[in-house]
């Protein structure tokens, strides 16, 4: 018998048993989801454990349906052009592309016919069939049907793997799946570009025709798609970067960055906000050398596994490395000294210089640097006590992503083939951090297999207001390191036991962070984060001096104020002040100054109109400070 975890209950079923079955599937269930294997709806169960349905709102369900998509693509090809072979054809994050063999390559011009013949499959609404083949029958399948790259293909799976392969129609294709049940529910597709591939990269096989495309369940969703992906260009970081003087880039220092004051003041309140948030959850922040010895990385690990990424000094005929994470710096301090388990959960916070060394082909804009710094922590802690910690953890992940409006989503990566350390700490440990996030009430997946092989982890995917995901906050539970740095602590009854550490960043980089933050709010940073909060506009020379006093009282509240002091018209410095998306600005004429009063206007209301000067003072001064926990409504 199978035993079924679904929504919380526990249904005990025989094997074979349909998902559907257990329990009504919602209208736009795409795929299933059973222990952490992505399957097709209509495939009968031959393992129990926790079952969830999937839409297009999980990565995974999205990812089946783009496959699909594929597949689609891969038949109105067939369809159209019968001497065509196909290669293979993936998901991607937001779309999918097939390669495919043909004897005249295919050009943009002919991706509205396709796309035409890919419209009536869906009409069609094809049932998708799985099919399990002998190693003989898909060779004479694939055979018939011409399809040598796929020929290929089968005769290097492996003589144990099961072979199989989708129906759709006249269509079939090697797959080992997941697919939805039926063509007719990709509501839209869209053919975005032609390029071509080698066969399996090799620029000695055949040259591939790669088609790309995304897909939607609906013609709206593909639109704002379409829309959003206009807007990304607009908004890019490298550009606004420039045009809102945050950054540059000199070939001086590639990939490092040059950060202008303005956006040196952005990094600031970043970083100050994290500060503040981390403090008032027990972190204590320390700062460690950022150059090392090289037997440091050796013992790390490191130099095994990450020496291409290191930069090396060679001085005294000794070789040393800049450090590209903080980990093995904070293992050193742990070793400093005897530690009680009283003493845990210990949290160590910095937010020191990191190096890594990145290709220059590599390199872009903010988000992939060689120099950068992180709001990085690691929590030391007893094995009893990774549940409340990686609550806290979760906790200040909340926190952080809901000040931006972003909402988020977690994937649990879990114990790899080659884990090293003992079994029954890893499944401890990832029954705990199900536990947390069942706990916080998150919807998460899970990676089955893709924890690194010191400890299984959990990944925070941010998402945009263009809709795009961006991996972000991590944890990390890691049982090597204590192990490499022997590190103890004295427990409870006199024995030295081993702690398992917490390595974890929410923002992760922060130049990179702040380079979405810059494409997430279109530069328009919110009131606290701009690094110019209000702009006093004096209308003629006259008001200079009261643009002065009113400069002078907003930088006693700790405001970032300045005055255009500029001979312009005030039409002029309006306009210039919103290009430069400054939040507020204070317009003052000849009766401001009579009445003690100033003209507000905000980026996004425009103008209010004559408010009394002291008003706007008292409003202002909470208003432009970081968000403290009350003001989150958190705490
Ligand atoms: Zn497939
Ligand atoms: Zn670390």
């Amino acid at each position: 018998m199978l035993e079924f975890d679904i929504n919380g209950e526990r249904l005990i079923r025989e094997p074979g048993v349909h998902p559907a079955e257990l329990v009504p599937p919602p209208a736009d269930a795409l795929a299933v989801w059973v222990n952490g294997e992505t399957r097709d709806l209509n495939r009968p169960l031959d393992q129990g454990g926790h079952l969830q349905f999937l839409t297009f709102e999980d990565s995974a369900g999205r990812h089946v349906f783009r496959h699909s998509s594929a597949h689609l693509l891969a038949q109105a090809v067939k369809r159209l052009f019968p001497d065509a072979k196909l290669g293979t054809g993936p998901a991607l994050e937001d779309g999918f592309y097939y390669d495919i063999w043909l004897p005249e390559p295919l050009t943009e011009s002919d991706l509205p016919r396709i796309e035409e013949m890919m419209r009536q499959i869906v009409q069609e609404n094809l049932p998708i069939e799985r099919m399990e083949l002998s190693r003989e029958e898909a060779l004479r399948i694939f055979d018939e049907r011409g399809e040598s790259f796929k020929l290929e293909i089968v005769r290097r799976i492996p003589e144990s793997a099961v072979i199989s392969a989708y129906r759709q129609g006249e269509f079939v294709d090697l797959c080992s799946g997941p697919h939805l049940p039926r063509t007719g529910l990709i509501g839209a597709v869209k053919l975005t570009q032609v390029s071509g591939a080698y066969w399996r990269g090799d620029e000695k096989n055949p040259m591939m025709t790669r088609i790309y495309g995304t897909s939607f369940p609906d013609a709206e969703s593909l639109e704002r798609h379409l829309a959003q992906i206009e807007e990304a260009k607009l908004r890019d970081h490298r550009k606004l970067g420039v045009q809102l003087d945050l950054f540059s880039f000199r070939e001086e220092a590639p990939g490092f960055v040059f950060w202008h004051p303005k956006g040196q003041q952005v990094y600031r309140t970043l970083e100050e906000f994290s500060r503040r948030l981390q403090s008032l959850r027990g972190y204590q922040e320390v700062a460690t050398p950022w150059i090392y010895r090289v037997g440091l990385w050796e013992r790390s690990g490191h130099w095994d596994h990450y020496r291409d990424n290191l930069f090396l000094i060679d001085r005294d005929d000794e070789l040393s490395g800049v450090k590209p994470m903080n980990c093995p710096g904070h293992c050193l301090l742990f070793k400093g000294a005897t530690r009680s388990y009283r003493d845990l959960p210990w949290r160590l916070a910095e937010y020191s210089p990191l190096s890594r060394y990145e290709r220059s082909g590599a390199l872009h804009g903010l988000m992939r640097v060689r120099g950068f710094h992180q709001d990085d922590a690691h929590l030391f802690v007893r094995p009893d006590q990774i549940r409340e910690e990686m609550f806290g953890v979760l906790d200040l992940v909340d926190v952080v992503y809901r000040t931006f409006d972003m909402p988020y989503e977690v994937v649990l990566s879990t114990r790899p083939d080659d884990y090293m350390g003992e079994l029954a700490l890893w499944e401890r440990a990832e029954s705990e951090l199900e536990a947390v996030l069942r706990a916080r009430g998150l919807k998460y997946q899970i990676n089955p297999k893709d924890g690194a092989f010191y400890g299984p982890k959990l990944d925070v995917y941010a998402v945009d207001s263009l809709g795009r995901r961006w991996q972000c906050a991590t944890a990390q539970l890691d049982f090597q390191l204590p192990e490499k740095f022997q590190l103890e602590y004295i427990d409870q009854d006199g024995q030295p036991k081993r702690p398992v550490m917490i390595h974890r960043a929410i923002m992760g980089s922060i130049e990179r962070f702040l380079g979405i933050l810059v494409e997430h709010y279109a530069g328009a940073f919110p009131l606290w984060l701009a690094p110019v909060q209000v702009r006093i506009l004096p209308i003629t020379d006259r008001q200079q001096n009261y643009a002065r006093r009113i400069w002078t009282e907003l930088r006693a509240l700790g405001v970032r104020a300045e005055v255009d002091d500029r001979n312009q018209k005030v039409q002029y410095k309006i306009r210039e002040a919103q290009v430069a998306k400054i939040p507020e600005m204070l317009v003052v004429g000849p009766r401001d100054e009579a009445n003690g009063s100033v003209s507000l206007r905000t980026r996004e209301a425009g103008d209010l109109g004559a408010i009394p000067l002291s008003d706007y003072l008292a409003s202002i001064r909470d208003r432009a400070k970081i968000p403290d926990e009350e003001r989150l409504g958190v705490g």
